[in-house]
């Protein structure tokens, strides 16, 4: 916590003239067509900012100053010690200017500032500098070859890259993808999402002063079905990453296939199942923890666990802690009161998701235990209860499909095979969580489970160290790690006749 206040950060937001341009060659300028968009506050409604609306010649122009950049070889070919040194004093400005970043942050996407304070902006900041410092301590291979000859191994890295990211962790995810993708020499096209573009252009400027050369980072603001789709298609870009929807994730597959066969490595949805055993270590640590699974960040999460698998003999009583546990300490409120810890949903087409997703609930035949409106309607803002439904079977809608909301689904088990084939049946595989105190039981489980991520006797763990990303429909690749760095390099073999 800051100690800054909410009528402190009210005031920064009005004193404040927010950068919307794109960043193209080290230069903010407008999109090529002079279009803009309207970025809205979920907070309240309000006009915050002309957003440049990106399209083809923008992306034209940024691609074609990626690979000029690249080929110069002024940040590809510099040595992997002096791109270190660059990525650690970019990862020192975000920490610098983290609260500017984190004002930008709740007032472009809703969430709360706190969260942003102690999440998004020293994530961000880490996923930068670890890559950074990663980058010269990694060797390559020299093959076992006969005597006469030497086979080298290498990484090189692909040349352009297009990120294209989601609005729920804006700052964060767009660093997941350009700390190992700067870190191996890359150039890169940055589309922040239409909801939340205003930290990615801040950030283009923070990476310049940081001495990232003009060109190797470029930030296009603008829609999925223009400027996003133009990358995709991009005849000269190399590889394109992804964080977002199952749904467009498949499309840009496609569009890859009808381009250039671009490499695809794409972070996509989750239906994440938690589940808990009768022999659970601490029943309140597990509800506390299942009441924050659904209800951080407005359930606006990948990973969020959405699918509450309780062991029968104890549902309806955990069901209770649960929802006290929402009442307590997850009902929303200002994002920019540095109590609140549920902030408002992005926009109103995802207020609309969530309340159909409610109705749904209802007309399945689910029971609704606690929340299940749209609240503080009043403040112009986007706000809803968190809401905790019972009584859900896996065939419903709320526990097959992802809502990407503050909408919690309790299914029972009566044995460890049926919670797994409950929790195993749905098209995702991004992460899951058991909770007993039995090793081996957790064990088998976390075999079990088909998802990137296994969480035992918590929720939500892990840092840069481990490797973040899915099975089945949640995607390919993973982000964090030096297993991220394989998604942002080309291997070669040379052979030498000695
Ligand atoms: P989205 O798929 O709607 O949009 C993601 C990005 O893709 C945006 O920048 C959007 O403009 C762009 N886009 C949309 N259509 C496009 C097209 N036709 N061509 C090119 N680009 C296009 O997702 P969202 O609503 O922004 O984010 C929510 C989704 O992100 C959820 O499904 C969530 O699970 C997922 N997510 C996954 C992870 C992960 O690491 N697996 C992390 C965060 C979010």
């Amino acid at each position: 916590m800051t100690g800054i206040t909410r009528e402190t950060w009210e005031q920064r937001a009005r004193a404040w003239q927010i950068q919307g341009q794109a960043f193209i060659n080290g230069q903010y300028q407008n999109a090529v067509g002079g279009e803009t968009f309207d970025c809205l506050s979920p907070i309240d409604g309000r006009v915050l900012a002309q957003i440049a609306s990106c399209g083809q010649s923008d992306a034209d122009l940024a691609v074609a100053n990626a690979r000029a950049t690249f080929d110069s070889g002024v940040w590809s070919r510099l040595a992997p010690t002096q791109r270190k040194q660059v990525l650690i004093r970019f990862a020192e400005l975000i920490e610098q200017h983290g609260e500017e970043l984190a004002l930008l942050e709740t007032l472009d996407m809703g969430k709360p500032i706190s969260d942003a304070l102690a999440v998004d902006i020293p994530g961000a900041a880490r996923a930068i500098r670890w890559s950074g410092e990663a980058i010269d301590k990694i060797y390559d291979e020299v093959a076992a070859t006969a005597h006469d000859e030497l086979g080298l191994v290498t990484r090189e890295p692909v040349g352009v890259v297009a990120a294209i990211v989601p609005w729920n962790f804006p700052l964060l995810m767009a660093c997941w993808k350009l700390g190992p993708a700067l870190a191996t020499g890359n150039s890169v096209v940055l589309k922040p999402s239409e909801k939340s573009p205003l930290t990615a252009i801040r950030l283009a400027q923070i990476a310049l002063e940081a001495g990232l050369p003009a060109g190797v980072l470029n930030v296009l603001p603008g829609f999925g079905h223009t400027v996003g789709k133009a990358l995709a298609l991009h005849m000269d870009v190399d590889t394109l990453v992804f964080t977002g929807s199952t749904r467009v994730a498949k499309q840009l597959m496609i569009y890859a296939g009808e381009s250039n066969m671009k490499r695809v490595w794409l972070e996509a949805g989750g239906k994440s199942p938690n589940i808990v055993f009768a022999d659970a270590p601490d029943l309140d640590a597990a509800a506390q923890a299942a009441a924050g699974a659904i209800a951080f960040n407005q359930g606006e999460v990948c990973t969020a666990g959405s699918r509450l698998l309780v062991e029968a003999s104890i549902k309806d009583a955990f069901v209770e802690k649960v929802a006290a546990a929402l009442k307590a300490h997850w009902q929303p409120g200002n994002p920019l009161d540095p109590n609140t810890t549920v902030g408002a949903l992005v926009d109103t087409s995802q207020i609309d998701t969530v309340l159909r997703y409610i109705e749904a609930g209802h007309e399945d035949g689910a029971r609704l235990v606690s929340g299940g409106q749209r609240v503080l309607e009043e403040t112009g803002g986007f706000y809803v209860e968190p809401t905790l439904f019972d009584g859900v079977r896996n065939d419903m809608r709320i526990a097959r499909e992802e809502i990407f909301g503050p909408v919690l689904s309790v299914l029972s088990f009566k044995d460890f095979d049926e919670a797994i084939a409950i929790a195993n049946d749905t098209i995702y595989g991004l992460a899951a969580a058991v909770w007993t105190r039995d090793l081996s039981k957790a064990h088998r489980a976390a075999k079990a489970l088909r998802a990137g991520s296994v969480w035992v006797n918590q929720y939500d763990g892990g840092d840069m160290t481990a490797p973040f990303g899915g099975f089945k429909q949640s995607g390919n690749g993973r982000d964090k790690s030096l297993h991220a760095f394989d998604k942002y390099t080309e291997l070669k073999a040379t052979w030498i006749k000695l």
